[in-house]
């Protein structure tokens, strides 16, 4: 069909929905009309392929709903009016000021995204952090990765991902916990399905439900919600009390060694089947595959990371992989499966929880360092991070925050308890949205909007989950009026005196620069790439650095893991530490007022709150509507019907929605995908991880109600 249209001309890009970074080339035809999306044969990430998401991208460009105008008004009730520009920027300013003056500087607060391009994140971060000067800055990352974040920072010293998907190829026993590969990353699936065909080893997954990877798995387990953390202090318990553990890797490498067997052996198999639902001889058997494999990999994605103990699963991980010195070896790793796009951008790069390039608020040195090469004062750095997005809402509630800037995030769809988040935001004196498309939610509630340009309207670089930094390339000029994040950021920098003062580039390379020469020597070293380079190589693994380009290293083709040598992980001494993990059980249960645990997750069509994947391709004909799994047996004793609609109620709230039976969930589970506004996220539970501040949206409990359907 794509040969059908006449493509004069292919743009490199890189796919800007999930973190698997699959490179894409974008054909426009004779007019610049974007008409085709296609693989890029050679990349390492995706060799050619493109799920159903990438395969219609092209077709974002002018998709409906998009914003074209600038739109500024007083109170949230009133119609928008058009704005230029300068308008905007002043107002927005004056906005801040007013707020920061009359409140203090941290009551000015900014929500970014994962979505935007790295180049964006470093400039929103040196805006926010030197010159707005609100300590209230993160990401919606929050949502989705802060667990994994701060896991590996606990774990390793740093935040990044040891592997990288050739461990796919190297691997003798792969784990998957809380991971739908096929629906979340098809590609990274696909990645791992054309491995395991060739070496035949085995596919073990953690998941409540059977979901489409749990049905391609030689052992699926079907834990009980919550309890990840007990399963694996027990696999760990088998494998120390087997012997099966790595001494040698355990002394040259780890601290904690007594104390994480002193906790674990708590845990036996017996005692750990009462709590988490898997029976003893499954555990044993499961530890000794784990253990005895010559590599083995452990994966996840927000079936850890979105729970009240996500960053203590990570680090659960974490802690299997270092006893049996799986870390830094071909095909053993401990990886997370990011989801968005860009989330490992704004983890490395835009100083939401501290300074760019892994760099702390909490170190002195660090700040000293950003403050000099940014020609800021460094007392004018906070000291500690301020607070997360999910603390910044409950912070508006109490009237501690009176402004809020959205940069490419809708909370109203994403954040759970929405009724709670639909309450909040119209306590706000000043709400900025900026966002490619008009339509999003949230927008309801803005003053000010804020056209952004969309993907490929725009250069510059994501980092995939296997840090891979590779590059967009521009398809065509921005919709409308619409400004890339780099030109917003610079134009309201430029109403303040100290932006004025300091060095704001508009053209993407210098930003780059910038950033490469704040990496040298550290973790996530990129100093030997320039944005050639990386379309050359279809995208570099990071650290790639110039003394290796000053020594003729070509960037590695397949794959690059972190900590392969001993003693180079990042904590004082080089060591990575081993933590004990006493479960403490704080979930919200099923009970007799609401009998069912309930659990929400992503559909292969559909992308985060469907801004995109709602309007383009086949996409929302396959997936239109929100629907309910439910088991036939429960259906059957409840009176309930295969495609009735019924009234789901949890203590937050209620959605209603299409019944599906489906022996995918158990007869007490029922699972929503959350990409619908006004549903899931009405019912979630708004509890955080105590280390992440990430919120558990995959388990509460609900009840279920019959709706008149006359
Ligand atoms: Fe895009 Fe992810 Fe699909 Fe690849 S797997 S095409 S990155 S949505």
């Amino acid at each position: 069909a794509i040969a059908d249209k006449k493509i004069e001309k292919w743009t490199y890009a890189t796919c800007g929905y999930c973190s698997t970074g699959c490179a894409i080339e974008v054909g426009t035809d004779k007019d610049g009309v974007p008409v085709g999306s296609r693989g890029v044969a050679d990349a390492d990430v995706n060799r050619g392929k493109l799920c159903v998401k990438g395969l219609f991208e092209h077709e974002l460009f002018e998709s409906a709903g998009r914003g074209d105008v600038p739109l500024m008004r007083s109170n949230i009730h009133d119609e928008y009016q058009e704005a230029s520009w300068d308008e905007s920027f002043e107002k927005m300013a004056s906005e801040i000021k007013r707020i920061q003056d009359t409140y203090g500087p941290d009551s000015f607060a900014i929500v970014s995204t994962g979505q935007i391009l790295t180049e964006g994140f470093y400039t929103l971060g040196k805006l926010a952090r030197g010159v707005i000067g609100t300590n209230n800055y993160d990401g919606n990352t929050t949502l989705c990765m802060a667990s994994a974040v701060s896991g590996y920072k606990r774990s390793f010293g740093s935040d990044g991902p040891p592997g990288c998907y050739e461990d796919f190829e190297h691997t003798d026993c792969l784990i998957a916990w809380g991971s739908n590969l096929p629906e979340q990353h098809p590609i990274i699936y696909w990645r791992f399905k054309e491995a395991q065909e060739k070496r035949k080893f085995p596919l073990i997954v953690i998941d409540p439900r059977v979901t489409m990877l749990a049905q391609n798995a030689d052992m699926h387990l079907a834990i009980t919600p919550g309890t990840d953390v007990v399963l694996m202090n027990s696999l760990m318990h088998v494998i120390l009390a087997e012997g099966l553990e790595d001494q040698d890797y355990i002394k040259a490498n780890t601290t904690g060694f007594d104390e994480l067997a002193a906790e674990v052996k708590n845990y036996d198999p017996i005692t750990a089947s009462k709590i988490c639902g898997i029976d003893e001889d499954t555990i044993r058997n499961v530890a000794r595959l784990y253990a005895k494999a010559g590599a083995a990999m452990n994966i996840w994605t927000m079936g850890i990371n979105q729970s009240t103990h996500g960053s203590d699963g990570v680090v659960g991980l974490n802690n299997l992989s270092l006893l049996t010195g799986n870390i830094g070896k071909k095909g053993g790793t401990s990886l997370s499966i990011t989801g968005q796009c860009n989330a490992m951008g704004t983890r490395e790069w835009s100083s939401c929880s501290g300074l760019p390039g892994y760099r702390l608020l909490e170190n002195e040195q660090d700040r000293i360092d950003i403050g000099k090469y940014w020609g800021v004062d460094p007392e004018f750095f906070p000291k500690k991070r301020g607070l997360a997005q999910t603390d910044i809402f409950p912070a508006i509630e109490t009237g501690a925050i009176k402004g809020l800037w959205l940069v490419g995030t809708n909370p109203m769809t994403s954040m759970p308890n929405t009724a709670r988040i639909r309450k909040t935001l119209e306590k706000l004196e000043c709400c900025v949205v900026q966002d490619s498309y008009l339509d999003v939610e949230t927008t309801q509630y803005a003053h000010i909007f804020l056209p952004a340009a969309i993907w490929a309207e725009k250069e510059g670089v994501f980092t995939n989950t296997e840090r891979r930094v590779n590059i967009i390339r521009k398809v065509k000029e921005p919709y409308g009026q619409s400004k890339t994040d780099l030109h917003i950021f610079n134009g309201l920098a430029k109403q303040f005196e100290q932006g004025r003062k300091m060095n704001f580039p508009d053209n993407f390379h210098e930003v780059f620069d910038e950033m490469r020469e704040l990496s040298k020597g550290r973790l996530v070293d990129i100093s030997g790439m320039t944005h050639d380079l990386i379309e050359q190589n279809k995208g570099i693994q990071w650290p790639y650095t110039q003394e290796q380009v000053d020594k003729g290293e070509k960037p590695l083709k397949g794959g690059k893991r972190l900590y392969t040598e001993p003693a180079t992980f990042r904590h004082p001494g080089g060591r990575a530490k081993l933590i004990p993990l006493p479960f403490i059980d704080n979930n919200e249960k099923p009970d007799e007022q609401y009998p069912f645990w309930l659990n929400s997750g992503r559909l292969v069509e559909h992308f985060h709150s469907r801004t995109r994947t709602g309007k383009v391709g086949n996409n929302n004909k396959y997936s239109p509507t929100p629907f309910m799994e439910m088991n036939p047996d429960t259906a059957a004793e409840q009176g309930i019907e295969h495609q009735s609609y019924v009234r789901v109620i949890s203590r937050r709230g209620d959605a209603v929605v299409m019944v599906m039976l489906t022996q995918r969930v158990p007869r007490t589970m029922v699972f929503i995908p959350f990409h619908f506004f006004d549903c899931v996220n009405r019912l979630t539970l708004g509890l955080l991880d105590p280390h992440s501040r990430q919120p558990a949206f995959k388990q509460c409990a609900v009840r279920i109600e019959h709706v008149n359907q006359e």
